[in-house]
């Protein structure tokens, strides 16, 4: 088997430099760093996508993403925040965690029909597999992965 089928990546935007940046899941113990900035990449925490790269880190990502659909303005998205930050690093390299700020990428939750927020949607294979509308707990988030 060629050593290309072992690795696992995932498309992530630096949030300091903005470059778009592919990083192997299976080498998160070595400290992936930014191609542009050479800062450290923290997948164990959610990251934030836009409408430039949302395309295509759901449908080159190697592992299930859960997209949380998010406003400054909102308090039950503030108050999940807690419970998806644990997720994210609970699951550090089997989920990748991302979230859109609907103010500032409105076509994109018009796309995916975004109409309460907070919402949750869990992709596979560039797929929707589960939504959760509404403050989620952290069984929640468990089980959209499931389908
Ligand atoms: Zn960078």
């Amino acid at each position: 088997m060629p050593p290309e089928a072992a690795i696992k990546p995932v498309t992530v935007r630096c949030p300091f430099c903005e470059q778009l940046n592919r990083v192997d899941l299976t080498k998160l113990a070595q400290g992936p760093k930014c191609g542009g900035c050479a800062r450290p990449l923290h997948l164990d925490r959610p990251l934030k996508a836009t409408g430039a790269d949302f395309d295509q880190t759901i449908a080159t990502s190697a592992v299930p993403i859960v997209v949380d659909f998010y406003a400054d303005w909102c308090g039950p998205c503030r108050m999940m925040a807690p419970t998806l930050d644990q997720f994210a690093a609970d699951r550090t390299g089997e989920v990748l965690v991302l979230k859109v700020d609907t103010d500032r990428d409105e076509a994109l939750s018009g796309r995916f029909g975004i109409r309460g927020i907070p919402t949750l949607i869990a992709f596979r294979q560039g797929k929707e597999i589960g939504r959760h509308v509404g403050m989620a707990n952290r069984s929640q988030l468990d089980q959209l992965l499931l389908a």
